[in-house]
């Protein structure tokens, strides 16, 4: 029999919670009287470093039931790092997992144990449907997936966080200690078979995004300098035609300097390329630093996250 462990990753979700709660335990429920999983399944919620009431409505759930677990950061991590360590500390043979916020049919999770049975040690959640996001939000992640792809990033289209993985998967993801952490881009490189399901994605339960523009912007840059260094070729190539384009442009005023002896006083064929060749420079630089920035923090090894209080 499968041991299930549902893993919840949840910042500042007072609202939804309770719903939640009631929701993935009714399904756990479910499945148990259907015998597909073990009576001792679990459901954990990972607290990333809310400042609301959901901590205590964690705890009190988990008074109220043995299989519902608890696991408090000490700080506000960032939902990749409250998801890794709800995937790295809780047991269980199969493990999913899921936002708080109910936007994730929980529906989908029998058909993911269905794949699983067959033999899928991940089972990617894909959003079939995104009615209920606004466009804006649609357009964004969409076209991130898309960028990805051509920066020749393995990610699957329109797969957040929502998956199964077994145990074998887990232990295999434990060895990626990568403090720039984007799972989306790491577990499609673990190998091993996978299958797909789809479902609609739903609007948010209640409660308000907790992923506003500034941190889509930065999950998206972080998955891109962690999958791919492109960027820094890039800039390499453009380097070089801007250097072969000069070259070619000095031979010419030479030849028509010595040949012809015209020789043109204007600035603007000299302070343009000075203007544009230090923006280049500039974003060229930055887009370096931002790499060694990277390498910076990778070398600290400090912790992905700490961990205050589990139950
Ligand atoms: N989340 C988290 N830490 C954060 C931000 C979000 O653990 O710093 C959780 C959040 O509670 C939710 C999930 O990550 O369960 C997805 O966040 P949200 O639903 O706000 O993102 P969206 O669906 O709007 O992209
Ligand atoms: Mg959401």
């Amino acid at each position: 029999m499968i041991k299930l462990a549902l893993v919840v990753p949840c910042y500042n979700e007072e609202a939804v919670l309770p719903a939640a709660i009631a929701r993935l335990t009714a399904l756990r429920d479910e499945l148990v009287g259907e015998n597909l999983i073990d009576a001792d399944s679990s459901i954990t919620f990972v607290d990333d470093g809310s400042t609301d009431r959901t901590w205590p409505l964690i705890e009190s759930a988990a008074a109220n039931d043995a299989g519902i677990h608890g696991i408090k950061l000490a700080k506000n991590r960032g939902h990749q790092n409250a998801l890794i360590a709800g995937l790295l500390s809780v047991s269980g043979d199969v493990l999913i997992s899921i936002d708080a916020d109910l936007q994730d049919d929980p529906g989908a999770i029998r058909d993911m144990l269905a794949r699983y049975s067959e033999g899928a040690q991940i089972v990617y959640g894909i959003r079939a449907l995104r009615e209920t996001d606004t466009w804006f939000k649609r357009w964004t992640a969409e076209s991130f997936y898309r960028l990805m792809r051509l920066l020749g990033a393995d990610v699957v289209f329109n797969h957040a966080d929502y998956r199964l993985m077994s145990r074998t998967a887990i232990d295999a993801l434990k060895q990626f200690e990568e403090v720039n952490l984007f799972l989306r881009g790491i577990v499609p490189q673990l190998g091993f078979k996978t299958a797909k399901v789809y479902y609609a994605r739903a609007g948010r339960f209640a409660g308000e995004s907790k992923y506003p523009m500034r941190k889509m912007l930065s999950l998206a840059w972080n998955g891109l300098t962690s999958l791919t260094s492109a960027p820094l070729r890039w800039i390499t190539l453009f380097g070089i035609v801007v250097s072969i384009f000069s070259f070619a442009i000095t031979c010419w005023i030479l030849v028509r300097s010595f040949l012809f002896s015209v020789s043109v006083p204007g600035w603007a064929s000299t302070v343009v390329p000075v203007y544009f060749l230090g923006g280049i420079q500039l974003l060229g630089i930055g887009i370096i630093g931002e790499y060694i920035a990277k390498i910076y923090l990778e070398t600290k090894r400090r912790p992905r996250y700490i961990v205050e209080k589990i139950i």
